[in-house]
């Protein structure tokens, strides 16, 4: 087995232990592959393992390495599956309209203006792009994501954008060590999230999405909840420090 595939197995394994803890079926929960700075070789790996979503957090990136993992997988995987992307970076305005047909999601919309040009890139496409919110449920200044105390007036404004489905939230907490110390952080997510749903703001024939929880507190993002949890490093090994 490969190293990729026996991470992969060992993931997904914490996982549904996490989920088994709090009585939450293991299969309802998604791993997101974060697959920055990991190149296109060790994503089909990774795909071989029977890993089929990924997240990236920079478009140029993703788009390359889309491309490159397209032409390695079909011989490589050769019944080679579908694939999916989920954007999870900082997403400028000014490219979102690249990034509505590319990704199945984008998990990091934070504000209006580019929830506008993803809503004209996802209709030109003549699809509708589920998106999730991002929040910024620890208050850093320097973080990305709408205050918890503005989501509802953001969710209210991209109700109006027909080729956006907004799916649920999505948060990262400060960064600690120790991974209790995002449960509040996490539960916090949650709490918004149903209160934003009893307002009216989710449909109401689909729970809202929660993305919470990366390599280091996973297993306590899943105990509160978490729908997606988005995993690098555990998966993958230790980043190489961005050029
Ligand atoms: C890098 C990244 C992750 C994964 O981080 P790890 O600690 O490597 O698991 C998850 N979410 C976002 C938004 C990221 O940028």
């Amino acid at each position: 087995m490969s190293e990729i595939a026996a991470n992969l197995a060992a993931v997904r394994a914490r996982i549904a232990a996490a989920a088994q803890r709090v009585g939450r079926d293991p299969a309802a929960i998604a791993l997101v592959a974060v697959t920055k700075r990991v190149g296109p070789q060790r994503v089909v790996e990774a795909i071989k393992a029977g890993q089929r979503l990924f997240g990236e957090n920079y478009l140029q990136e993703a788009g390359e390495k889309m491309e490159r993992v397209a032409e390695l997988l079909p011989a490589a995987v050769p019944s080679a599956p579908p694939v999916a992307w989920h954007f999870i970076g900082h997403l400028q305005s000014n490219k979102a309209l690249a990034a509505a047909d590319r990704f199945a999601m984008v998990e990091t919309v934070d504000r209006l203006k580019t929830a506008a040009a993803l809503n004209r890139g996802a209709a030109a496409a003549g699809l509708i792009l589920p998106i999730l919110v991002q929040v910024n449920v620890g208050g850093e200044a320097q973080k990305s994501g709408v205050a918890p105390a503005a989501a509802a007036e953001l969710l209210g404004e991209l109700r109006r954008l027909p080729a956006l489905e907004v799916r649920g939230l999505m948060t990262m907490p400060p960064w600690v060590e120790d991974p209790e110390a995002g449960r509040p952080y996490f539960r916090a997510l949650r709490q918004l999230a149903e209160q934003l749903r009893a307002g009216g703001l989710f449909a109401p024939d689909a729970p809202p999405l929660l993305s919470m929880g990366m390599s280091a507190d996973f297993e306590v993002a899943v105990e509160e909840g978490a729908d997606l949890v988005r995993v690098g490093s555990a998966l993958f090994g230790p980043r190489e420090a961005a050029t």
